[in-house]
């Protein structure tokens, strides 16, 4: 393990077979020497400053039927709520005022034009009172001439995980409503946009092995992603979606772990790209998930600043924490936690991945 550990943290392209040891180590010690390992690659590459995005959770409708996810088209026991583009600005103005540097649009996946437009006006609305501020998009797969409407309204970044790279997993948690292959195109449309691609997939699913994660890290590498969001996967109760077992605190800490493991290998493997330390992981453990996640390599975090009224209608999983928390309370303690594991979050720039940078300055040098 020390040498492949050795060679990984030198650059060096391991084996599949490789890749998957380091996911699945388990041994205390063997985990922190991993752990250390890509946080001094992320130093290295990116640096220790932590960029935030505020989270805008604009709308759970949602016309897609995905086993795993609580704001399914299925789930009738959710209120469904859409904001509005006043609504959206004031978050974003929120966001502005925190310092935070840029937004995220995060909803339900929908291609009405209705739902199209909102879209295209809410980041046409940010980009002109908020020029500053970079903008990504969470809305799910849509065609290349929508992705090309909302890169032209001022969108600058798009994340759609991938879930799993495995067709045959991928298959099972999207049984109807999304196809695999046409996931994959819409990756290379939102490059063809000109968008900073982001992606990601969901660690623990039930069925997936070492050898399946360790795919997915490869399939981040080959498509050159220059944002990597990914979590573990949590049960939700109103989703179709569940283990063979019941869920155990032992089995939340070997998800947590495993999701650790795959930041730290993703880090030690893409290098200069950003990775978030997603929501989900600090579900897993309130008190410290997302710092341990910035310590394992990550140097993204999204904190929510829309309002508190809708967060309950927005539980992708359960036990989603901060459901009552404000967007205040959320930033001073945040600024908090990252100040005590000896990082700083850099306030009022917009975060762009090195991994984008450096490509972008590769092709104007050709
Ligand atoms: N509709 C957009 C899409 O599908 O990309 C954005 C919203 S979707 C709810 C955002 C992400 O939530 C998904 O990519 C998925 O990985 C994650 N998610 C949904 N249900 C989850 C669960 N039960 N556990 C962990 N992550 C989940």
């Amino acid at each position: 393990m020390t040498d492949i550990l050795a060679r990984a943290e030198a650059g060096e392209r391991l084996s599949p077979e490789e890749t998957a040891t380091l996911i699945s180590l388990e041994d205390g010690p063997a985990c922190r020497a991993l752990y250390e390992a890509a946080y001094r690659v992320k130093l290295r590459h990116v640096g220790n400053a932590v960029y935030l995005r505020g989270l805008i959770e604009y709308s759970n409708i949602c016309a897609k039927n995905y086993l795993y996810c609580g704001i399914r088209r299925g789930n009738g026991r959710i209120r469904r709520f859409e904001l509005t583009i006043d609504e959206i600005l004031a978050a974003a103005q929120l966001a502005s005022e925190y310092g935070y540097g840029s937004v995220v649009l995060q909803g339900g996946e929908r291609g009405d034009a209705r739902a199209v437009g909102l879209i295209e006006r809410a980041v046409g609305r940010i980009k002109a009172a908020f020029p500053a501020l970079g903008i990504t998009l969470s809305c799910g797969e849509q065609s290349l001439a929508v992705y090309e409407r909302w890169r032209r309204a001022g969108a600058d970044r798009y994340l759609l995980r991938i879930e799993s790279f495995s067709r045959a997993l991928f298959e099972r948690i999207h049984p109807a409503d999304s196809v695999f292959d046409e996931r994959l195109k819409a990756l290379k449309d939102l490059r063809t946009a000109g968008f900073q691609v982001g992606t990601g997939v969901m660690i623990g699913l039930p069925g997936q092995t070492p050898p399946d994660l360790a795919a997915d890290i490869a399939f981040f590498r080959d498509i050159d992603a220059d944002m990597i969001g990914m979590g573990p996967w949590l049960p939700q109760h109103d989703a179709p979606l569940h283990d063979d077992t019941p869920e155990t605190p032992d089995k939340a800490a070997r998800r947590f772990r495993l999701a650790l493991n795959m930041i730290a290998v993703t880090r030690l493997v893409l290098r200069d790209v950003n990775i978030a330390s997603t929501t989900a992981l600090q579900t897993l453990r309130p008190a410290d998930g997302r710092e341990l996640g910035l310590l394992a390599g990550a140097n993204v975090i999204m904190p929510n600043v829309g309002e508190v009224e809708h967060r309950g209608d927005y539980q992708l999983y359960d036990g989603k924490p901060d459901l009552d928390e404000n967007a205040r309370s959320i930033r001073i303690a945040l600024e908090r936690s990252v100040a005590g594991i000896g990082e700083h979050i850099a306030y009022n720039v917009p975060g762009t991945p090195r991994h984008y940078l450096e490509r972008i300055s590769r092709r104007s040098g050709e």
